[in-house]
């Protein structure tokens, strides 16, 4: 970043009473009980359009060593690990037709990861494979994930458009049965849970939203059937219509640009503007990225990691603007080291956020030409509050004749939606096709989401015994009286935005625990006196960021607005120490959670 402004004292002062006006237009008394799920009579919003028909198949009542919830990153890194530790014996199952979680699901126009493709593409160094494009668009991703499951003989055994319904743990062969939606009680003596953390999409429960009888359709199923085109564009059959999205997060900012150039008219209906940062693609080359060095993609991997886990390190080999914005402090105030003083820490932070956030207003106004529209666009809040998004085609989209920006802030988003459009402020937008680029509910999905109960020992059911308790887990990873379920996703570990990175961590991690427990014949399960010492080392040294999300706009880092905290949930210190601390831990103590079998099984 070129010389930034550092703004004086005064300047913060105006800008934290400005955020606290702009949450207060949107805080909603309703807090997370405004969406709703996409399921039930909303369902069609969540069925795969690119399955087609789902071939019939006898349901399954046989037993594997391990079975694996989801085909995503997650359950594909699960199984490539557990391969390289000589497991062979892997049933995935997958509700999706195919491989790939996000990037099945999400197909949309303009789909891209806004994190670098070269730390971000799982096993670069194990396929061989080097991206192509510094932020890789959503398809070069989901073929990766296939690549990934081919080459670890993932599609063997693996079940597709398949739901698990329920886990109970029978005592008797001590092993899991696996019921799906498919008819199927199978046994598993392992199972590994990696459902992922945005996978059922969310819809905004506005009045009416059920009347509308024009075509709808929610980002992650994107209908090219209506719509034409491909990712890459081209959507022809919007280019009569009169198209309205909601939603102008991550989804939205990719999305619109491409509405923008093929549909007769777009209206972005805007609750919060997104924060929008440069974004700069280009094709990269094997030579631009070291790839002829042996190990090139986990050093990378781990230098970015330790980068935006707040680390100083030598050299950034990324060298972008999430990387720039981790290092921000450093660069606007150099003298500035971490004090012992907390207060002085959070002064200085608060000045660089605020330099940050000017920058990102500053682009608005250069980018986009009419001031009304531009002063709407601009992000009020803390760097940090929202998910930061990157594009050099969304504000533009704005100078676009047939591209109408409707700032629904004052009446808490879209007030009703009629058969023929949506109302806001009480005028009335009439649309041919509505999206929905409305997210995700978060960190819920699978056997956290309640729909798929987990009965443990004793038919102990999970989510019941941790609403008295709390989460108790050994690492997010293992539970006791839940013998032998490995947990993936964010809970009690540490994340990161390269969430890729972090599911390979937990993954190598899953794998070390059942090829060792395979190999003494033994049950995975912590004690209860693990959890208690886990927990306390998450309390431990854990930043207090409740006021800070307190003072957030709402969405979902929040709890939209609440807070969002329970019980501490993550690794005090960072991804990349966790990281380290779990591989000292296999090293030295994996026996711990290694109980002896009371049945013999001999597969
Ligand atoms: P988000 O949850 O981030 O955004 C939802 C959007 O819908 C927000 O703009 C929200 O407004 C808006 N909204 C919700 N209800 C209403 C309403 N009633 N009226 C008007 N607007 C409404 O979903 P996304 O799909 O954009 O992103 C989800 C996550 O997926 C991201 O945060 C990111 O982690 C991931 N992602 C990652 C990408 C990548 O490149 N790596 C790309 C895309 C997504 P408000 O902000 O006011 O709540």
């Amino acid at each position: 970043m070129s010389s930034p402004h550092v703004p004086t004292p005064d300047e913060v002062d105006a800008l934290r009473e400005r955020y606290r006006v702009e949450r207060e237009r949107r805080v909603r008394p309703d807090g997370t009980r405004q969406y709703l799920d996409a399921d039930a009579e909303f369902g069609y919003y969540a069925a795969d359009p690119y399955v087609g028909e789902v071939a019939e198949r006898a349901p399954l009542d046989d037993h594997v060593d391990v079975a694996v919830i989801g085909g995503g990153f997650g359950g594909i890194l699960a199984g490539a690990r557990l391969r390289q530790q000589g497991v062979r014996d892997i049933r995935i199952v997958e509700k999706g037709g195919d491989f790939g979680g996000t990037w099945y699901w999400n197909r949309y126009p303009g789909i891209h990861c806004d994190i670098e493709a070269h730390v971000y593409l799982p096993l670069l160094d194990e396929t061989g494979y080097v991206p192509e494009w510094k932020y890789s668009p959503g398809e070069e991703i989901r073929r990766h994930a296939v690549r990934i499951a081919e080459k670890f003989d993932l599609y063997s055994g693996a079940l597709f458009s398949t739901g698990v319904t329920s886990l109970t743990w029978d005592e008797a062969s001590e092993a899991w049965i696996v019921a799906t939606d498919r008819g199927d009680t199978f046994r598993a003596t392992y199972v590994v849970s990696a459902t992922g953390t945005l996978t059922d999409p969310k819809l905004p429960g506005i009045p009416g939203i059920e009347d509308f009888k024009g075509h709808t359709f929610h980002t992650s199923r994107w209908d090219y059937g209506y719509t034409g085109g491909t990712p890459d564009g081209g959507l022809s059959g919007l280019a009569d219509k009169r198209v309205g999205i909601v939603g102008t997060g991550a989804t939205g900012v990719q999305v619109i640009p491409m509405l923008a150039e093929d549909a007769g008219h777009v209206y972005v209906f805007q609750r919060t503007p997104s924060s929008v940062d440069v974004r700069d693609n280009r094709r990269t080359s094997a030579e631009d990225v070291g790839a002829d060095q042996d190990g090139w993609a986990a050093r990378r991997r781990d230098n970015y990691l330790r980068i935006v886990s707040g680390e100083v390190v030598e050299e950034d080999l990324v060298d972008d603007r999430w990387t720039e914005s981790a290092g921000l402090l450093e660069k606007l105030l150099p003298s500035f080291r971490r004090p012992g003083d907390r207060s002085d820490f959070e002064a200085s932070y608060e000045i660089a956020d605020a330099a940050k956030m000017n920058e990102l207003r500053e682009r608005v106004a250069q980018d986009v030409t009419d001031a009304d529209t531009a002063d709407k666009l601009k992000p009020w809040y803390r760097y940090a509050c929202k998910r930061p998004t990157f594009s050099d085609k969304y504000l533009p989209a704005f100078n676009r004749p047939n591209v109408t920006l409707v700032d629904t802030a004052d009446t808490h988003g879209i007030e009703r939606v009629t058969d023929n459009g949506v109302v806001v402020g009480g005028t009335p937008y009439e649309l041919d096709c509505l999206i929905f680029a409305t997210g995700f509910n978060v960190g819920t999905s699978g056997i956290f989401s309640g729909k798929l109960p987990v009965y443990g020992r004793g038919g102990t059911e999970l989510l019941k015994a941790w609403r008295t308790s709390g989460p108790r887990t050994l690492h997010g990873c293992t539970s006791n009286g839940f013998p032998n379920l490995l947990l993936m996703g964010s809970l009690q570990n540490a994340s990161s935005v390269n969430f890729t990175h972090v599911l390979d961590e937990q993954a190598v991690h899953c794998a070390a625990l059942i090829a060792g427990a395979q190999a003494e014949g033994a049950l995975v399960e912590p004690t209860r006196e693990a959890e208690d010492a886990w927990i306390a080392v998450l309390s431990e040294g854990a930043p207090d960021h409740e006021w800070f999300h307190a003072e957030c706009t709402p969405g979902y880092y929040n709890g939209e607005g609440r807070g969002r905290r329970n019980g501490p949930t993550a690794y005090p210190h960072g991804a990349h120490a966790f990281h380290a601390y779990l591989k000292q831990w296999r090293a030295q103590s994996l026996g711990s959670v290694l109980r002896a079998r009371t049945v013999t099984r001999t597969s």
